[in-house]
């Protein structure tokens, strides 16, 4: 039996249970990889602890084209439905006390409204479109100070990937930005925050393809403080029962957050937008069950981007099969998506058949609070 040694990879480690899956170019036997190293991952990754605290803050409701969240498998006519997208904060403390905090998916969503495709969206469709379906449910810092986090306590920051993403506000940059800060460089409203981020998702900013242009913000990230960087490769775990599995398909760069609680193993990523879309099966959403089992097919794919298909497949089932069933429905798994599709009037035949509304796990307790 292979034993796994972490190499360090800085203050974080490198796991390499899918490493070999990873490495495997055709799609049917990677996936067949994938489960093999599914059982051996669970074990060992909840040997490695749990961190304090998980906490799940709204941060904006927002319209998303029905055939790209639920592919081709939804019969709705309706053309948009309703995404709530969220912010998961985790807290753990490391074995000298020291406290750390990591924010998933902490966007600036008043910048992100500038991605060539929500730009797209708001000048084809009527201001009262967007009143109706957009809305704000608060702010990264606002959530922060609601729990008594400081933006000095933040040590990471990620997002599964970086569509729509500007962290010009969050990490800083090294020169003045015209439309922020036209005398001086961007600030760091998260001083001691690092970005991590898979390398190939860093790298295809720097050329993108005509698939990914509407998606991304790119020219943001020209000046960003490269001290506040931290470029991986692959699966690494950052603290007890804390990791970032990297999940390719959706963007070449995407990657998991997935966490062990009280509840068991956790995960949240854009590849889908509803735990149901895991298990198509149990879905009662019209269309999604007689697809996918028409199909013989057993996940239902976010498809705005599509820029690697099969592989986008592969990391859906590598999600399906870490995670455990949830509590409330174990017809469902829990698998939270970081943009949950959520029942709306202005879209009939949409409303998902069970949300998770986030990730809730142990008790905050003051940072300054020496765990004995
Ligand atoms: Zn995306």
């Amino acid at each position: 039996m292979a034993t796994h040694v972490p190499p360090p990879v800085g203050e974080i480690t490198a796991i390499s249970h899918f490493a070999t899956a990873a490495r495997e170019p055709q799609p049917g036997r990677q996936l067949d990889l994938i489960r093999e190293a599914a059982p051996g991952f669970r074990a060992w990754f909840r040997g490695t602890g749990m961190p304090d605290w998980i906490g799940t803050f709204d941060l904006v409701l927002l319209p998303y084209p029905t055939r790209f969240g639920l592919f081709r498998a939804a019969i709705s006519p309706t053309p948009y439905l309703s995404l709530t997208h969220r912010m998961v904060v985790v807290r753990w403390r490391e074995p000298d006390g020291k406290s750390r905090v990591l924010l998933f998916e902490p966007t600036d969503v008043e910048l992100a409204r500038r991605t060539p495709y929500f730009a797209r969206l708001r000048e084809s469709t009527p201001p009262a479109f967007e009143r109706a379906f957009a809305r704000p449910l608060g702010d990264v810092v606002s959530h922060l100070r609601s729990v008594g986090i400081d933006t000095g306590d933040v040590d990471w920051i990620t997002f599964d990937h970086l569509h729509t993403q500007d962290v010009r506000r969050w990490i800083g940059t090294t020169e003045p930005a015209h439309d922020l800060s036209p005398n001086a460089p961007v600030a760091a409203t998260l001083p001691r925050a690092r970005l991590i981020v898979q390398r190939a998702e860093l790298e295809s900013l720097a050329a993108l393809h005509p698939l990914q242009v509407p998606w991304y913000q790119a020219a943001t990230y020209s000046s960003l403080r490269q001290d506040a960087l931290l470029p991986i490769d692959g699966d690494v775990l950052i603290g007890p029962g804390v990791a970032l599995l990297a999940s390719p398909g959706h963007t070449i760069g995407n990657h998991t957050l997935v966490v062990n609680t009280e509840t068991g193993i956790w995960a949240s990523s854009e590849n889908v937008i509803a735990t149901e879309c895991l298990t198509p099966e149990h879905s009662r959403i019209p269309g999604l069950r007689r697809y996918t089992s028409a199909w013989e097919q057993e996940v239902v794919l976010n498809a705005n981007t599509l820029e690697d298909t099969a592989r986008q497949y592969n990391s859906c089932v590598l999600e399906k099969s870490i995670v455990d069933v949830a509590r409330a429905d174990s017809r469902f798994l829990q698998f939270m998506p970081s943009s949950e599709l959520t029942g709306s009037i202005l879209s009939p035949g949409t409303s998902p058949t069970f949300t998770h509304s986030g990730i809730f796990h142990g008790t905050l307790t003051p940072t300054g609070a020496v765990a004995r």
